[in-house]
């Protein structure tokens, strides 16, 4: 934007479903009229090339559903077209404070009235929900210093493993969904689309892990690559990306007051994480202890288990384990101190490319009696009998 001296006519073209954000400059009023197409502000049709006089100060927008082409006479502070919004995704080693960042840059946008989405790709460090999955949620108003990131409804998805090399394929896959299912909700929010999202990863940024960034960074068409303290992953996603040329990868210094956290330190924060989901930050929460009978719940894991048997194979050749293959588990005490995710899969072939409502813990197996007895948010029915195990445990303290 920028304040324009003399009085000039300009004309700007929004694309449908875009919204041009105007503010009227301090000093003199803006004429604005619709030069073709259809467009609305606050929901108010404009009618066809007829100026409108607005005074100065004023903050409004213009939307088009269908494309429009607006012609404005006068001084304004800012004026953009909002339609695709940046899609930002924080990059750097374990503790580089890439969710603290991610955190900041989403209250300051929900502050000046935006509503982007937290895509959260940390399966070790949950800030969305428990660890494990990855998740997205619209932030609307600034993140609450003590509560973090309000937890109503966000879209989870359930990689079971606090690390990515239990199963890098299955990662990938949920990548992939996650985003799909967060294009399609912008295909119908302009505002969500217009707001873009902020994208948190995971600080294994070596090897497969610079493979898994690439690949998020690629899957979510983020557009500004923010690398926290580290030169050398910086010009290695520099020139990977450089034939990409929509993509600006910048490089920040490292927050010198960023906290240093060991592996049993984050251990311990994966632990109150599960029970902050069960019992609330500071134990508001009252979940529910069920028990159900074996054959009322349906069990299953993500991968592993031959793909094809030796005999299909070409000689020589091992059987591989198909990485996404579901394969439904029988209830025993291997269950016991599972957390285990409710998918909202109506077929267990859902299971991979659904998210999931929420999640439960295995209390008691008791194999006599085929009950088994879990810990969930609240009493009453599970919203699917389809769930999914992984290697995430908790032991309650
Ligand atoms: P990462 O996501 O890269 O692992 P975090 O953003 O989670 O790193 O930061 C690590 C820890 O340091 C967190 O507990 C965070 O609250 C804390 N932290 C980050 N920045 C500051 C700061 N400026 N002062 C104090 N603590 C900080």
């Amino acid at each position: 934007g920028g304040s324009g001296s003399a009085s000039t006519i300009k004309q700007v073209k929004l694309e449908r479903e875009s919204e041009l954000r105007i503010e009227v400059g301090n000093d003199a009023p803006l004429r604005l009229r619709l030069l073709n197409g259809t467009a609305e502000i606050f929901g108010t049709e404009l009618p066809p090339e007829i100026w409108l006089n607005f005074p100065p100060r004023l903050k409004f927008a213009v939307f088009t559903w269908f494309g429009a082409t607006i012609e404005m006479d006068g001084a304004t502070e800012t004026d953009y077209t909002a339609d695709e919004g940046p899609r930002v995704i924080v990059v750097g080693p374990t503790d580089s404070g890439k969710s603290t960042l991610s955190r900041m840059l989403l209250s300051w946008a929900a502050k000046q009235g935006w509503k982007p989405t937290f895509v959260d790709l940390d399966i070790g460090q949950g800030s969305i929900t428990i660890p494990g999955c990855i998740a997205a949620t619209p932030i609307e108003m600034p993140i609450d210093p003590v509560e973090g990131i309000p937890l109503e409804m966000p879209l989870v998805y359930f990689y079971g493993h606090a690390t990515p090399s239990n199963n890098v394929e299955l990662y990938k896959v949920l990548v992939k969904e996650l985003s799909g299912m967060i294009e399609r909700q912008f295909t119908g929010n302009a505002e969500s689309r217009a707001s873009g999202m902020v994208i948190n990863t995971m600080g294994w940024i070596e090897g497969v892990g610079y493979d898994l960034l690439l690949h998020a960074i690629r899957t979510f068409k983020a557009n500004v690559v923010l690398v926290l303290g580290q030169e050398k992953l910086c010009s290695m996603l520099k020139d990977v990306l450089k034939s990409e040329p929509k993509v600006d990868v910048v490089k920040l210094q490292r927050s010198g007051g960023v906290v240093s956290r060991n592996a049993k330190v984050r251990q311990k924060a994966r632990s109150y994480r599960i029970r902050e989901y069960f019992y609330g930050l500071s134990n508001d929460l009252s979940p529910h202890s069920n028990i159900a009978n074996f054959s009322d719940l349906f069990v299953y894991r993500v991968g592993g288990g031959p793909q094809a048997p030796r005999s299909a194979l070409p000689i020589g050749a091992e059987p591989a384990a198909d990485p996404t293959r579901v394969v439904p588990v029988n209830i025993n005490r291997d269950l016991l101190h599972l957390v285990l995710a409710v998918s909202f899969a109506k077929e267990p072939d859902e299971i991979i490319s659904s998210n999931v409502a929420g999640f439960i813990y295995v209390t008691d197996i008791d194999i006599q009696r085929k009950k088994i007895t879990y810990l969930a948010p609240s009493s009453g029915e599970l919203p699917s009998k389809y769930l999914i195990m992984g290697s995430l445990t908790w032991l309650e303290t």
